[in-house]
């Protein structure tokens, strides 16, 4: 990613062959397959790159147990595959981990059952690693877990990564290969016919409007995708949201399923950066699409009620969050009103008037997602995209970042390695606002108590020194972040939530 934003004017000096809309990890997929392809192509994020869901999901890069289940093979293949091609070339971005999946009498899946589920798992994967575990080793690996009733567990392999820092890395590949992009440039509208196609672009930090021109235009834009698809609404938004607490107060070494007393859901609970993730909920997400989603009051209760059972000497309470994320997922609705778990959660692409928009499915799976857009637009053809889908590296420029940025295991570093950190990603990530630093490129917002409000005053020399903003640029900058840490990040406040 070039370090400096670039002038939306100059965008408009180019006929360009691609302008993907959408900046997270679909429509960096999108970017960087083009760039591959030698096109002329650039993406346009209304806010920040992965300011969508793509920074707000379970961070897991898996299978998914809950399609095998639901006996969508075809699916579980292809996100198993993408496993364990992204866990070969991000090494410390992508890191595999444990999950145990504890087993209680009279529950169901029982033993067999999941022993029968995770042998084709692994399988579809090409690896061999699950085992049972004992009640007795189980009760030494996470002693604080409920034991009654509970014959073992199965313990099989996923993995974890840190989503913005995945998007980013795309991105940053994407460049080296030629491709360009734009933070705080949304497309408003899209016209012409594919060949000819024009944008207008709103440039948030002037408030200007430049009009684009490009051969083909894809819409990438997830849970947002009905506004510029120009076809009838397909995207049934459903909110999850995420509970981060101090790992002193629930230590998990392990990524865990546990089952929510109330509706037999599961649900995670897993080591996440230094602190212990747990979520995620689902449910029909009705609030304004253009706010950042925050967690409801009951989905807050929902999530504690569920450690509390589970974990019953732990007693966590609202004190004990340190941060909360909610998120949006682009599920394609069957139209049937099914429940919103049983929605299916693949991809699909669609074409209306010369756009072409791709919605739904995974951060797992996004170069197949990526590849089957590129199809649709009729920028490859059914041969290249199986060569495509079966070339082993999709990364191979190997920018220069930071070592350990991201990794989903490893907490943050403090002082002078943090600082060397901020130093990198100011010069290099394209940040326009505290939040972009604070939320996305690091996660000292989600990680620390106020939103790392003490580590963000030692760090406000040097931010100010780098990206040049005097103590009015500063003051302004810390209020937008103040709030939308309070508003969509941490506990929901009783006024609002009335509201
Ligand atoms: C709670 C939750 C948990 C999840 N967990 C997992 C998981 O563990 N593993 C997994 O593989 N998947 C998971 N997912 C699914 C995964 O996160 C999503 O499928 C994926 O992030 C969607 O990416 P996207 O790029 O399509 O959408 P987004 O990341 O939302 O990106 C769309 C972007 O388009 C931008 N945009 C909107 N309108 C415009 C415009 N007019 N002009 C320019 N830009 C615009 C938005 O600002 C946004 O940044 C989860 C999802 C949720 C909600």
């Amino acid at each position: 990613m070039p370090g400096k934003r670039p002038d939306p004017a100059s965008l408009a000096d180019s006929q360009w062959d691609l302008v993907v809309i959408g900046g997270g990890i679909t429509g960096a997929g999108v970017l960087l397959q083009a760039a591959q392809l030698g096109l002329k192509v650039l993406l346009l994020e209304k806010h920040d790159f992965a300011w969508g869901t793509s920074s707000r999901s379970s961070k897991m890069v898996h299978g998914g147990l809950r399609y095998i289940a639901q006996g969508d093979i075809r699916l579980t293949r292809e996100a198993l595959r993408e496993r364990e091609r992204l866990l070969c070339e991000l090494p410390g971005l992508v890191v595999r981990q444990t999950y145990l999946f504890p087993i209680r009498r009279g529950q169901f899946p029982g033993r067999w059952a999941m022993t029968l589920v995770l042998w084709l798992y692994d399988r579809l994967a090409r690896i061999r690693d699950h085992r049972w575990v004992s009640a007795k080793e189980l009760a030494e690996r996470v002693p604080a877990l409920r034991h009654d009733q509970v014959e073992g567990a199965m313990s099989y392999t996923d993995a974890l990564t840190d989503d913005s820092r995945l998007v980013l890395r795309v991105l940053h590949e994407a460049a080296a290969e030629g491709g360009a992009m734009i933070n705080y440039a949304g497309a408003e509208s899209v016209s012409g016919t594919p060949g000819d196609m024009q944008l207008v672009l709103k440039d948030s930090v002037t408030g200007a409007r430049h009009t684009l021109r490009s051969r083909h235009v894809i819409n990438a834009t997830g849970a947002w995708a009905d506004r510029l698809s120009g076809a009838s609404a397909r995207v049934r938004p459903l909110r999850g949201s995420h509970l981060f607490v101090a790992s002193a107060r629930l230590p998990v070494k392990d990524c865990l399923t546990v089952m929510h007393p109330d509706d037999g859901r599961p649900v995670f609970v897993f080591p996440w950066e230094g602190l212990t993730c747990i979520g995620t909920t689902d449910l029909d997400h009705g609030d304004d699409l253009d706010l950042e989603p925050r967690v409801s009051q009951r989905e807050i209760d929902y999530l504690l009620r569920l450690v509390n059972t589970q974990f019953p000497d732990i007693h966590l309470t609202e004190e004990d969050i340190v941060s909360t994320m909610a998120g949006v997922r682009p599920v394609i609705s069957s139209g049937k009103g099914l429940d919103p778990s049983k929605e299916r959660r693949d991809h699909a692409v669609w074409t209306q008037d010369g756009v072409i928009t791709v919605s739904g499915g995974k951060l797992t799976t996004f170069r197949v997602i990526a590849l089957d857009a590129l199809l649709a637009a009729t920028l490859i053809d059914r041969q290249t995209h199986r060569r495509l889908l079966n070339t082993p590296r999709l990364f191979r420029q190997a920018p220069s970042l930071p070592a350990g940025l991201g990794h989903p295991l490893h907490a943050w570093p403090q002082g002078e390695a943090l600082s060397e950190q901020v130093r990198w990603v100011l010069d290099n990530e394209m940040v326009q606002h505290l939040d972009d630093l604070m939320l996305r490129r690091t996660r000292l917002g989600n990680l620390l108590p106020d939103g790392g409000a003490t580590t963000l005053a030692g760090l406000r020399a040097q931010i100010c020194a780098q990206l040049g903003w005097d103590e009015a640029r500063w003051a302004t900058e810390l209020t937008r972040y103040q709030r939308i840490v309070q508003r969509f990040y941490s506990l929901p406040a009783p006024a609002i939530e009335a509201a």
